[in-house]
């Protein structure tokens, strides 16, 4: 059902703007001196001695997986990095020693500047080897070749995973299990 808004109708004094303008100027100032005298009044969060708990579907950073001897469980096929909308996963595959592994990421970056944390190089892995469950927030940096997150500092916050390769789980392994 449409809400009748009742009009004012626009008299001389109105028309002038002088009122209106020192009425508006009065509640400025009214705000401002409580928010000055009155802080229980200010719905400031006192950054970084107080934080606002996160929503639950908050996933954080990025992190890449381990195999079982610590190496990383990217085979380097580029699936995240296509899926990327933001085109900020790069890349650079070599042949592993090993036959049964084929490829591993020589570089792998993310520019976390670009990247809109949507998940879907998550959802692309066929291998459980890059998550967004880390809860960790991107922290702020002076230049933008800090917000360039390498294989180093995406496995270190990464943990064992015990999905098979190929994207089958032996069990619930989703979730946070670094920390
Ligand atoms: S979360 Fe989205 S934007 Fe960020 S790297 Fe993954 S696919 Fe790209
Ligand atoms: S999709 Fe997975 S295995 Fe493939 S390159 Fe990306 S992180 Fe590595």
């Amino acid at each position: 059902m449409a809400k009748v808004v009742s009009r004012i109708e626009p008299d001389f004094a109105r028309q002038a703007y002088v009122v209106e303008a020192l009425k508006g100027v009065g509640i400025v100032t009214r705000q401002f001196v409580r928010n000055i005298f009155g802080r229980k009044d200010t719905p400031t969060v006192q950054y970084p001695e107080e934080r606002k708990p996160y929503a639950a579907r908050f996933r954080g950073r990025h992190r890449l997986m381990r195999r079982d001897d610590g190496q990383v469980r990217c085979v380097a096929c580029m699936l995240c990095a296509t899926a990327c909308p933001a085109n900020c996963i790069g890349i650079v595959a070599a042949e592993h020693g090993n036959p049964d592994i084929e490829k591993y990421p020589t570089r792998f970056e993310i520019d976390l500047l670009k990247c809109i944390y949507c998940g879907f190089c998550e959802e692309a892995c066929p291998c459980d080897a890059i998550r967004l469950d880390s809860g960790i927030h991107s922290v702020p940096s002076m230049t933008r070749r800090d917000q360039k997150a390498g294989v180093l500092n995406l496995m270190a916050i990464g943990a064992p995973s015990i999905a098979m390769q190929g994207g089958e789980f032996k069990a619930e392994s989703h979730g946070g299990d670094s920390h």
